[in-house]
């Protein structure tokens, strides 16, 4: 089993955090080990080792909810406040056992204040440095019964004060950094956003949906590369909407607008998920169908035909009819994407000069220009 997860950067982050935190504890451990040689505090290295038998054995708990993903039931998965509370039980526990240098040590207790950044707001981190500050002067009380000798109660008056101070002016500063954290997430996350937005504008066309001429260009590309790669072949249609001027004359460009949005719609739902449906420009489309050859893309092209010639048009006459005419044609490997496009527009040509609402093909093999 890894240490630290990859296949989920949410508990990977937390479990690097809760790692950071317990290295710290063993900074705690040599500065306490000197503290002992120096006679500066009151543990002797057995109760030491039993003090961080006791953390380390809680530590291994916390590692086991991370990793086993325990953490993610409770409402704040990152389990900050157990974690910092534990710590800061630790440090009031071996400030208690400390004489001369006990306001030293206080200091090294903000690397325990410090993690609230990655959580906490301002209510938050004043309710913390209040269960804080009560700790220390629970502990200070302790001491004035315990040993009064050490005690010197302006002094301690004076350190309380110090003490209260500094830890309201970080739960200041540091609610203040944590709510510029989700200030900038948060707009991380709309930039995010929008730029799937923008990047969807710029491939769309925006009245009919379908992709717009600058997409199918780079789809046509795609289709190319793969062609003349591997032998995959592709083909396109083009298909022209029949006397669709008249449409805009008598219903107004309003409805001629839905009309085009509803023909798109249902060539749409008729294709594969595979082809591209984009608009060429006007009333005119293209499909690219992928991994079809000729015969295919004839018998796509009269599906589309067909069910173009069935569509009814709400608002607009019960007999009211839009028709489709399309040249369709296959890609020939090494050819310029121009070209294939060419051969579908006389293609799609022959079919309105043939009556419209039909599909005219131009195969491959067909020398460009000539006809078939
Ligand atoms: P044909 O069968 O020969 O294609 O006849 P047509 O009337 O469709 O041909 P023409 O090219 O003369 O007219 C195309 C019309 O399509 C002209 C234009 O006003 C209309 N049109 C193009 N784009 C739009 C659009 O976005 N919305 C609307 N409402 N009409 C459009
Ligand atoms: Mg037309
Ligand atoms: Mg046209």
């Amino acid at each position: 089993m890894r240490l630290i997860p990859r296949d989920d950067p949410a508990q990977a982050l937390r479990i690097r955090r809760f790692l950071i935190a317990f290295v710290a504890y063993f900074i705690w451990l040599i500065l306490i080990v000197y503290c002992h040689f120096l006679d500066l505090i009151r543990l002797s290295i057995g109760e030491t080792a039993i003090l961080y038998g006791g953390l380390i054995v809680i530590n291994i708990g916390f590692f086991f909810v991370f990793r086993t993903g325990l953490n993610k039931k409770f409402s704040e998965p990152s389990l900050t406040v157990p974690q910092m509370v534990v710590a800061t039980i630790a440090a009031m526990l071996v400030i208690y056992f400390t004489d001369r240098i006990r306001a030293l040590l206080l200091l090294i207790y903000f690397m325990t204040f410090i993690f609230g950044v990655f959580r906490f707001n301002l209510r938050q981190y004043i309710l913390f440095a209040l269960f804080t500050f009560c700790s220390y002067l629970l502990l200070v009380l302790m001491l004035f019964q315990t040993h009064p000798e050490q005690m010197d109660a302006p002094i301690e008056i004076l350190q309380l004060f110090i003490f209260g101070t500094v830890l309201f002016w970080f739960s200041l500063v540091g609610s203040y950094i944590s709510s510029l954290r989700n200030r900038l997430s948060a707009a991380n996350h709309e930039l995010k956003h929008a730029l799937a937005t923008i990047e969807d504008l710029a491939i769309h066309d925006d009245l009919t949906g379908a992709y717009n001429r600058r997409q199918m260009h780079e789809e046509l590309r795609k289709a190319k590369n793969l062609a003349d790669r591997g032998g995959m072949p592709f083909s396109v249609a083009i298909f022209d909407l029949d006397y669709f001027k008249p449409v805009n004359d008598d219903f107004g460009h309003q409805k001629g607008d839905e009309v085009l949005q509803q023909v798109v719609r249902q060539v749409g739902s008729r294709i594969r998920e595979t082809d591209i449906l984009a608009r060429y420009g006007g009333e005119e489309f293209m499909v690219i169908m992928v991994a079809s050859d000729i015969a295919g893309a004839s018998e796509c092209a009269q599906k589309i035909r067909k069910s173009v010639h069935n569509l009814k048009y709400p608002g607009l006459p019960d007999s009211f009819r839009i028709t489709v005419s399309i040249g369709a044609t296959s890609y020939r490997p090494e050819e310029s994407v121009d070209e294939m496009i060419s051969r579908a527009d006389t293609a799609l040509y022959r079919a309105k000069a043939n009556g419209r609402d039909r599909v005219e093909i131009e195969r491959p093999e067909t020398e460009p220009g000539r006809g078939g």
